[in-house]
């Protein structure tokens, strides 16, 4: 039988296994502040355990760990992008970035993705499987310990569409910020998403506190839906209708992620359409010139993101254009785990 993934249980279902074992509640506790404070990688490491029970969890449970497979430090800023090797062979990506507050730290949330975004990296060998909410909070665990920083903030917009791994990571984010536990505000967590309505609407009842963002990258629905498949099941007027409940329910404005591609969604006539569709929203836009991947033609100079943003500003739309940290060790998501698995192949 496999073992049970220990790091990925909350506190209420260990106390649940703790007692059917005939153990004291309390030891329930002991052993999630080793996994969730202490951070610790093996059972033996429990020292207030008694050995019999430290033997007997290493039997039924495992404790995941991420191995690093590349680990490449930028030149030009203090961005780190790890490859990180999961137990079963597969590779995702982790973006260590300073800011002004701290230190922000990008993640995973699945391998590969299935929603087929043109411009994107991550996207063009497909989807493997979801990710755990373990191994999501081991990319924060192992970058920490190896880069030797606390991280303040974390963005959901790594490899996969989260919304696409909806309860694993919802289960992250309640372990992230448990009060018994790793205590993180979750005012610190932007999570992106490239629009499932539906998912949309289920986290804005969740009220969680977290920033939702949402990759626009085209204003008119013919457009986006030659690049962004998912357009095709919730159209624009859907995804706008979302936003506006989220902002509703949770009272935390949606920011828009518009990745400029010179010549294909930064015209005049973008610009105006973008703002027929924010009208009303006080909406802030996050420009990025696109990241260039070599199966894709899209391309786009900084200065094309700045004048699409002053083409927007003239409309009235706030943006701002993005800044783009580790370019030179290709910290654009995706981008190292489909090198690494084309080398393999
Ligand atoms: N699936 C989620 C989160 C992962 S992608 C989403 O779609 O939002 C994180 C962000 O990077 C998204 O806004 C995505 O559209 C954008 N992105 C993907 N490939 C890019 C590229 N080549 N250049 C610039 N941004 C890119």
């Amino acid at each position: 039988m496999e073992k049970r993934d220990i790091l990925s249980m909350t506190l209420d279902e260990l106390t649940m296994d703790i007692k059917e074992m005939g153990q004291p509640k309390y030891r329930a506790a002991q052993i999630y502040k080793w996994l969730h404070e202490k951070k610790i990688s093996d059972f033996s490491e429990m020292l207030d355990l008694p050995l019999a029970l430290r033997t007997k969890l290493d039997v039924e449970y495992c404790i995941k760990h991420l191995f690093i497979a590349r680990r490449l430090e930028s030149c030009m800023d203090n961005t780190v992008k790890y490859l990180y090797r999961l137990s079963d062979g597969q590779h995702v990506e982790t973006v260590l970035m300073s800011y002004r507050h701290g230190w922000r730290l990008c993640i995973s949330t699945q391998v590969g993705c299935k929603m087929g975004c043109q411009f994107c990296a991550s996207t063009i060998a497909g989807y493997v499987r979801n990710l755990t909410a373990s191994e999501m909070l081991r990319q924060i665990d192992e970058t920490e310990r190896d880069a030797g920083v606390t991280v303040s903030g974390i963005v959901l917009m790594g490899i996969g569409e989260p919304l696409d791994n909806f309860e694993n990571v919802m289960r992250f984010l309640e372990l992230l910020s448990d009060p018994q536990g790793r205590k993180m505000s979750l005012r610190h967590v932007t999570l992106s998403t490239c629009g499932i309505v539906p998912r949309m609407r289920e986290l804005a009842d969740k009220q969680t506190g977290l920033t939702l963002a949402v990759s626009l990258h085209n204003p008119t629905d013919a457009g986006r839906s030659a690049v962004m498949p998912v357009n095709r099941r919730y159209p624009l007027s859907e995804l706008m209708e979302a936003c506006r409940y989220y902002f509703s329910r949770t009272g935390r404005r949606v920011t828009f992620e518009y990745a400029v591609m010179q010549g294909e969604n930064d015209t005049e006539a973008d610009a105006r359409a973008l703002a027929g569709l924010l009208k009303g929203q006080q909406a802030h836009v996050n420009l990025i010139p696109v990241n260039s991947v070599k199966e894709r033609s899209y391309h786009a100079t900084r200065k094309a993101a700045q004048d699409f943003m002053e083409r927007l500003e003239r409309h009235g739309v706030h943006a701002t254009v993005r800044r783009t940290l580790g370019s030179d060790i290709e910290a654009a998501c995706g981008q190292l785990r489909h090198e690494a698995d084309s080398q393999q192949a």
